[in-house]
């Protein structure tokens, strides 16, 4: 091949925008003269590693996104720790396919410590990795981008570009603060989902302490019954993890000093 030809097929492939290709043809082409390929085995040889490195470059961006807190995966996740949340169902949870397909929901309960924003971020990370759509917010992040959205009369463009994840992970509900006009925001957001998107919440009361979440009793009730209609819920009412951990170290060291 010519220098010419060369440079004309880097150009032919950055129109095409094949970089995968365009980064490795050189190589494979001469793999495929010294080994003797048939044409069709070069083709696809060349293709499967573009379409390999798009999937890749796919889940980079899709990572990106996600605003996952970092270093929080389900390998990471001593499952011992919570005898109520089993690692095969969350293993299960983890594909995706049907509650997502289905926008069902997730919720989980817990005292502070136990675990809940790890678990969220781990399954989270877990099913971009399979190819979905995430976004993870403090839930006070969320409520105040809505509200922007909203006093700048963009509230349903925004509802609309959030559809587009499959599963919005809203960590800490009971952190928002009691404030009419910004708990609506979020009433708008789960109505708007309902049934469709899945939501993961993470809380640290259950629904008994929700009417100090939402404005008015009748918009808690509305919002619990859509999230709950269609939801899996785990009650992580176990010991602080971190305590148990500093109890652990404690006593370890304890028992160093005194043997
Ligand atoms: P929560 O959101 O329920 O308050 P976190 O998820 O923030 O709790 O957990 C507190 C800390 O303890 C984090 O550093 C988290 O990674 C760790 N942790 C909690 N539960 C577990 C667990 N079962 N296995 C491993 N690490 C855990
Ligand atoms: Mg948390």
């Amino acid at each position: 091949m010519s220098a010419a030809e060369a440079a004309r097929l880097q150009t032919l492939l950055t129109a095409l925008r094949l970089p995968t290709i365009k980064r490795l043809w050189g190589d494979i082409a001469e793999q495929s003269d010294r080994e003797g390929w048939p044409a069709v085995r070069l083709l696809a040889a060349l293709l499967e590693l573009e379409v390999a490195d798009r999937e890749q470059r796919r889940i980079a961006r899709h990572l990106d996104q996600a605003k996952l807190p970092v270093g929080k995966r389900l390998s990471e996740f001593d499952f011992k720790a919570i005898p109520m949340v089993s690692a095969a169902h969350v293993e299960a949870l983890s594909s995706g396919d049907r509650w997502l397909a289905a926008g069902q929901n997730l919720l989980f309960f817990g005292p502070p410590g136990v675990g809940k924003t790890h678990l969220a971020a781990a399954l989270g990370r877990a099913l971009v990795e399979n190819g979905y759509r995430v976004l993870f917010s403090r839930t006070t992040d969320m409520v105040q981008r809505l509200q922007s959205a909203r006093q700048e009369l963009n509230l349903p463009n925004l509802l609309e570009k959030l559809d587009r994840f499959d599963l919005l992970i809203l960590d800490d509900l009971s952190y928002v603060e009691k404030d009419q006009a910004e708990t609506s925001v979020l009433f708008e957001l789960i109505s708007t989902r309902y049934e469709r998107r899945s939501l993961l919440i993470t809380a640290n009361q259950p629904f008994g302490e929700w009417n100090r979440v939402f404005p008015d009793p009748a918009m808690t009730i509305a919002a619990i019954d859509r999230l709950v209609h269609h939801a899996t819920i785990f009650e992580m009412n176990v010991e602080s993890y971190r305590r148990r951990q500093a109890v652990e170290t404690n006593k370890r060291s304890r028992g160093k000093q005194e043997g």
